[in-house]
């Protein structure tokens, strides 16, 4: 996108260009970042600009990473990605955010880039380096340049043609023109979005959440500690603010491994689901992702509910449920073994109350761990099961009660969202789904 949009303005309208592209990052699934400049002069500024009037967006999450509003000029032209209507993408900005775009009278456009190019691309591969080609018609659109240079959308479009067909003419007119579709829907779909008073407005700011592997409290205190590590350094970037030495880089060191710490939460826009009714244990999703991102853990029956109790005690003793854990898990076991069409939430469930049903409580009595198993019930249930033939049967024949159930987690930090699980899975036991703040919500608990 960056190059066309040089190469047009160079061309149609004389400018003088310099132009910077960021390469590296994307190698590990990050943000890249272009910048241009535009001048009728010589540009003999060399550096990365700080200062813009236009910023595009094609991450819509980028006001949840970092603060892309600083650097752009008071009144300046921001181009966000955004399924949304404008009213919905306004409402859902931080508040912050949305103050400081009417205070600085910084004009917020939204494109649904993604879509555009999915519609209008003939081949899959080019989607995602298609929408780029949308925004370059939503630039031409929310910037002043044409305006400012005295052309008009018609000369635009016929330079922006002549610019694609010396780039992709030898891959044929179908590239040219699917491009050429894409710039054109980017330049008449792109919608201003005007800031409304938002009930609410004084929502208290919200602090970047700690990535898991950071978040040790019982690690050693001083220049290793990975909390301090996230809240003098790592925070403070998630904020977008420009820390210019923190105490860290300031005496050359940093807690080792941190490294592996890369949250991609705020980068991707899609994660896998798991299915696991339709789960067989192949092994392919952990087997090929590329960031090890979703690894498969088998454990025995007894051991999901007793971490179930530990993770959802919070204070509450679980004192009446404990003590029947192992009949519990003994006798959905049992159950498991002997129907293979049980479901594994099926047999938690009469598992339990078979346990119940033989031990003579009083009403009382019963009444209460029913409360409590009412509780872990729903914890299981909101971390799907697989029973599988590798790992439940498989185990079941070489010994009794050797068998597991399988879980796939996805690891809610390292996934970058490149869908290849999907791909790889024979049995539609994991489907892609859009990235919300309850999806994500889940993954963290989960994992
Ligand atoms: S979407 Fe990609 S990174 Fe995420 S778990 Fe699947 S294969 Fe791994
Ligand atoms: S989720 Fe799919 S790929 Fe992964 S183990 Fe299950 S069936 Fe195999």
């Amino acid at each position: 996108m960056g190059k066309n949009l040089a190469m047009t303005a160079f061309e149609l309208f004389g400018m003088q260009i310099k132009a910077n592209p960021k390469y590296g990052s994307e190698k590990k699934g990050q943000p890249t970042t272009f910048y241009a400049v535009l001048a009728h002069e010589p540009v003999l500024l060399n550096c990365e600009l700080t200062h813009v009037d236009v910023v595009l967006s094609p991450d819509p999450n980028v006001f949840r990473h970092s603060d892309p509003l600083a650097g752009l000029a008071d009144g300046g032209v921001f181009v966000l990605q955004s399924d949304q209507s404008p009213d919905e993408t306004w409402k859902s900005l931080p508040a912050h955010t949305r103050t400081q775009i009417r205070e600085r009278d910084i004009k917020l456009f939204v494109l649904d880039a993604f879509a555009i190019a999915r519609e209008e691309a003939s081949d899959v591969e080019m989607r995602f380096r298609m929408q780029g080609a949308a925004f370059l018609g939503a630039f031409f659109r929310a910037s002043s340049l044409i305006a400012r240079e005295g052309s008009s959308e018609a000369k635009v479009f016929e330079g922006v043609r002549r610019q694609f067909q010396k780039k992709f003419g030898h891959k044929g007119e179908t590239v040219v023109e699917d491009n050429l579709r894409v710039i054109r829907r980017g330049y008449d779909q792109v919608q201003a979005v005007f800031p409304t008073p938002v009930e609410g407005e004084e929502e208290p700011g919200t602090v970047p959440h700690i990535p898991s592997l950071l978040d040790v409290p019982t690690a050693e205190p001083g220049l290793g500690n990975p909390g301090r590590y996230w809240e003098q350094v790592c925070a403070v970037c998630a904020t977008g603010q420009d820390g210019i030495a923190d105490p860290f880089a300031a005496i050359s060191v940093m807690p080792a491994a941190t490294g592996a710490v890369r949250d991609m939460s705020g980068v991707r826009l899609e994660v896998p689901h798991f299915i696991a009714e339709k789960c067989t244990g192949c092994g392919q999703c952990w087997v090929q992702c590329p960031d090890s991102a979703i690894p498969g853990l088998v454990n025995s029956v007894e051991d999901l509910i007793s971490t179930a109790i530990d993770v959802s005690s919070n204070g509450v003793a679980f004192d009446r449920l404990r003590p029947v854990t192992k009949h519990w898990a003994r006798e959905t076991h049992k159950l498991l073994a002997r129907d293979p069409k049980l479901a594994v939430p099926a047999a938690f469930e009469t598992g339990y109350r078979n346990v119940a049903d033989k031990m003579g409580w009083d009403d009382v009595r019963r009444a209460e761990t029913d409360r409590e198993f009412a509780v872990i019930r729903e914890r299981l249930a909101a971390f799907p099961l697989a029973r599988t033939k590798p790992f439940f049967d498989a185990g079941e024949a070489k010994e009794k009660t050797g068998g597991g159930l399988l879980s796939i987690t996805v690891n809610p930090e390292a996934c970058k969202g490149c869908n290849l699980c999907v791909a790889v899975c024979p049995d539609g036991a994991l489907e892609t789904v859009k990235q919300d703040e309850p999806t994500l919500a889940r993954l963290r608990r989960n994992w």
